[in-house]
């Protein structure tokens, strides 16, 4: 018996994450200049970051011999300003899959179950099963969220829901009040994780206040993310607002630092640039029309979303992936989400679209 063999069958049975292709991977494989390449792969800003985060950046890189501060004093300073809660309420993750990670660490374990629905974020049941837990996936209802059936798929053994509103990769979208009533019925002893990583992009018609019901509901967790509409995904910070022991139990399985120093103090910056996170959902806003506009031209069924991405359906996903790649393009197959007859397209620059669009239209031709 190998040593790998020794390994608990729930992580030999893992299938790995597949991320978004790198450009210089694209690069490597096609022989293409990787300036001459679009990735629209990854649900990542366009615009890049807030300026103010580039300095406080720059402003950290002096330090970068001292441990970042542990406890994230300023960030967590800046949150609680910034929605009206106490620090104590507060965990700040290596980007967001690491406090969907550290939610199943505290509150999963063999034995126990998590209940998500089919097409979500694929983090969930990675993260239940490197626990050891039991994933019970839930029937979908056109691509989103059946809110009914995951209340009544809620076993004595589930300690964690999952929800992601937006929706990866669907972009399918919950509204506030069915969201409420769905917490005012989930037992008070299964925590519900809701997944905010897109709310930023929201229409001003969509929004609703997960963070206020927080006093109401002490078995929520608001999950957050600076990697979307603030521009720092490759920092990776993220966080969570939830009732102070449910922080807490989080905090005492997080790596002591888990986040960088720069990567703290970009955060810190980004939150504060309001301006930046208007111009984000505003551009986002008209690249979907563009990109949706071009569906309807090309007779494409796509499935409406509130995120800063779109899925859509062309057939033969692997070919019609690989064709665009040899056209420098690089979107996101989503077999591995149950939809092998769909793509997924972040919403770019309005060039960065052109070229997307340009490309679909050569290889649907
Ligand atoms: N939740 C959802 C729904 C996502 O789509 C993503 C990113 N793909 C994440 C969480 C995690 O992102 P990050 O770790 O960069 O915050």
């Amino acid at each position: 018996m190998s040593v790998a063999d020794q390994a608990p069958g729930y992580i030999r049975s893992i299938m790995p994450y597949q991320p978004g292709k790198p450009i210089s991977e694209l690069a490597r494989e096609m022989g293409l200049p990787e300036n001459s390449i679009v990735k629209l792969a990854s649900n990542e800003n366009p615009l890049g970051m807030s300026g103010r985060a580039r300095e406080a950046i720059v402003a950290t890189l002096a330090d970068i011999a001292r441990y970042p501060d542990g406890n994230a004093f300023a960030l967590k300073a800046a949150i609680s300003r910034k929605f009206g809660v106490n620090p104590a309420q507060l965990v700040i993750g290596n980007g967001s899959n690491d406090i969907l990670e550290l939610a199943a660490r505290a509150f999963l374990a063999p034995g126990c179950a998590a209940v998500f629905s089919r097409h979500a974020f694929a983090v969930y049941p990675l993260a239940t099963n490197a626990v050891g837990a039991t994933c019970i996936e839930v029937a979908a209802k056109q691509f989103g969220h059946d809110l009914e059936a995951m209340l009544a798929a809620i076993t004595p053994a589930t300690r964690i829901v999952f929800i992601a509103n937006p929706n990866n990769p669907t972009g399918t979208f919950v509204s506030g009040a069915e969201l409420e009533a769905f917490l005012v019925r989930v037992p008070r002893d299964v925590l519900v994780v809701l997944d905010e990583a897109y709310t930023e992009y929201l229409a001003p018609g969509q929004c609703y206040d997960a963070i206020a019901w927080l006093s109401r509901f002490p078995n929520l967790l608001v999950s957050r993310t600076f990697s979307k509409a603030y521009g720092l995904a490759g920092l990776r910070v993220g966080y969570a607002i939830a009732h102070p022991d449910v922080a807490d139990l989080m905090n005492r399985v997080r790596q002591p630092f888990n986040v960088s120093s720069v990567a703290l103090a970009a955060a810190e910056a980004a939150l504060a640039d309001e301006e930046f996170l208007a111009q984000s959902a505003e551009l986002n806003r008209r690249g979907m029309e563009q990109i949706t506009q071009a569906f309807v031209e090309l007779g494409l069924e796509w499935i409406p979303s509130a995120g800063n991405f779109v899925t859509f359906k062309v057939g033969d996903s692997a070919a019609v992936n690989l064709a665009l790649l040899k056209r420098g393009v690089i979107v996101r197959p989503i077999a591995a989400y149950g939809m092998p007859e769909w793509l997924r397209v972040s919403i770019g620059l309005p060039e960065e679209n052109l070229r997307f669009i340009d490309a679909l239209r050569q290889v649907l031709a």
